[in-house]
């Protein structure tokens, strides 16, 4: 990510040189000379940098721009503000988007595609006008990522196969949940990914189509003006489709169209608000649905959360003096979870005991060794490569879906599933620290949760 800075500074210099036109001189509608290199060297380096969002915003003195990779966001470049209308005029051109004042008042949206290097990219563009002029978010979508499968999303396989006997049910309702952000369209892609099949009928709805499938009808509710799930579904379900996918369901409406379609003969998937797996079903109570229709509905939900990937080359391995600890412990009759930082904030404000226990018993086991970040060339200094996702997946047992009916907490229901072997997030992400694929400390915050 430091090469844009030099290059960048080259296509200044390349300002004195009277063979090209200068700064001043660009037209800002055709994009021409400078601004038109300087986007696409911007565009060019966040793909090399493996860039999932390009921000361009305005400050007084300086136009910044800053790459999230990995989920973390970096300054990359400074450059002077009166270059920041080219290069956000430059970027409107692209995607087919008015570049007078008047329109530039108004949040936009937009797109386009370019080829750079080998492969085909997608960049979802919206504009934010604010006091110092227009900000830009550029999400960055690989047309390879549409096409991720199954095994390649980072799944233990347990809990693997476990989802792939989900799906192959032909009816019920498959929720995946988590914060924006969590992966939950990759894995729902891999997911129809496949299930693809010349036999079935496959129908999407989704805010927006992030990502084209070959062979899978996908409607984006946006372009069609006031359409909503609720109404895009039931026009779906006249398209006898064998499995439908909700890109999220929002409203009782939604929920309760899909949880009809889900017990009629097809498989529903769909994304929802909720932090673990079986929080899904207390939601869709919580929204309005009966009890009876959501436990025999829903056939399996998965959680999950993103944390970036430790670089193979330059991750170092470290131990946990856990002898020293636990003799402490023994002498003291403490718990070994108050010598862990984030254990010790859990264990103080009452939270996940059950966590607590596995974290301890990992960092006890003989094989706790965890992993640190470093930085080499091959992860551009970052110490990460790419990011891995944190699951749970439950299957709804008989007696998960008896305890649903009786409405039991939330507590009790993660109870009866940890009891059938179900590994929580918590668990997940601990095996996947021991395993050197994430640190210890990107895996706090999900340490923390509750359950
Ligand atoms: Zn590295």
């Amino acid at each position: 990510m430091k090469v844009i800075k030099e290059k960048y500074a080259q296509l200044i210099a390349a300002q004195n040189d009277p063979k090209r036109s200068s700064w001043a001189g660009v037209n800002s509608v055709t994009g021409a000379g400078l601004t038109s290199d300087a986007v696409n060297l911007i565009l060019a380096e966040a793909i090399a940098a493996r860039t999932s969002d390009i921000h361009i915003e305005p400050f007084q003195d300086m136009m910044r721009i800053r790459f999230r990779v990995d989920g973390i966001l970096y300054e990359v470049l400074n450059v002077p503000h009166a270059h920041n209308v080219n290069i956000v005029a430059r970027i409107k051109v692209l995607c087919n988007l008015p570049t007078d004042a008047i329109a530039s008042r108004k949040p936009m949206d937009g797109r386009f595609s370019a080829k750079i290097g080998k492969d085909e990219f997608d960049f979802r563009v919206a504009t934010f006008p604010t006091l110092l002029g227009e900000k830009i978010a550029i999400r960055v979508l690989s047309k390879k990522h549409g096409q991720v499968n199954l095994n390649g999303i980072g799944m233990n396989p347990e809990d693997l196969s476990k989802l792939e006997r989900i799906i192959g049910c032909d009816n019920g309702l498959l929720i995946v949940c988590g914060p924006t952000g969590s992966g939950k369209t990759t894995t729902l892609y891999s997911v129809l990914n496949y299930l693809h099949s010349p036999r079935l009928n496959i129908v999407t709805l989704e805010d927006p189509v992030e990502y084209q499938i070959y062979g899978i009808n996908q409607c984006d509710i946006r372009k069609k003006g006031d359409e909503s799930f609720a109404s895009g579904l039931k026009a779906v379900l006249r398209q006898d489709p064998d499995v439908i996918l909700i890109g999220e369901v929002r409203d009782l409406e939604t929920a309760e169209i899909a949880i009809r379609a889900s017990i009629t003969g097809h498989l529903v998937m769909t994304s929802i608000h909720a932090n673990s797996a079986l929080g899904t079903v207390v939601r869709l109570v919580n929204m309005g649905l009966e009890r009876y229709m959501v436990s025999y509905a829903v056939i399996g939900a998965v959680a999950q959360r993103l944390v970036p990937q430790l670089c193979e080359k330059c991750r170092s391995p470290y131990s946990i003096e856990t002898s020293t600890l636990r003799a402490l412990c023994e002498q003291f009759d403490l718990d070994l979870n108050l010598f862990l930082p984030a254990a010790q904030t859990a264990v103080r404000e009452g939270k996940m005991r059950e966590v607590g226990q596995a974290y301890a018993e990992a960092i006890a086991a003989s094989t706790a060794t965890f992993y640190k970040k470093n930085g080499c060339e091959h992860c551009n200094g970052t110490g990460y490569m790419g990011r891995v996702g944190i699951f749970e997946v439950i299957m709804f047992s008989e007696e998960l879906r008896d305890a649903i009916v009786r409405g039991v907490s939330l507590t009790d229901l993660e109870e009866i599933a940890r009891k059938k072997g179900n590994r929580s997030l918590a668990m997940d992400a601990i095996e996947k620290a021991k395993l050197g694929l994430v640190t210890i400390d990107d895996i706090y915050p999900i340490l923390l949760e509750k359950g």
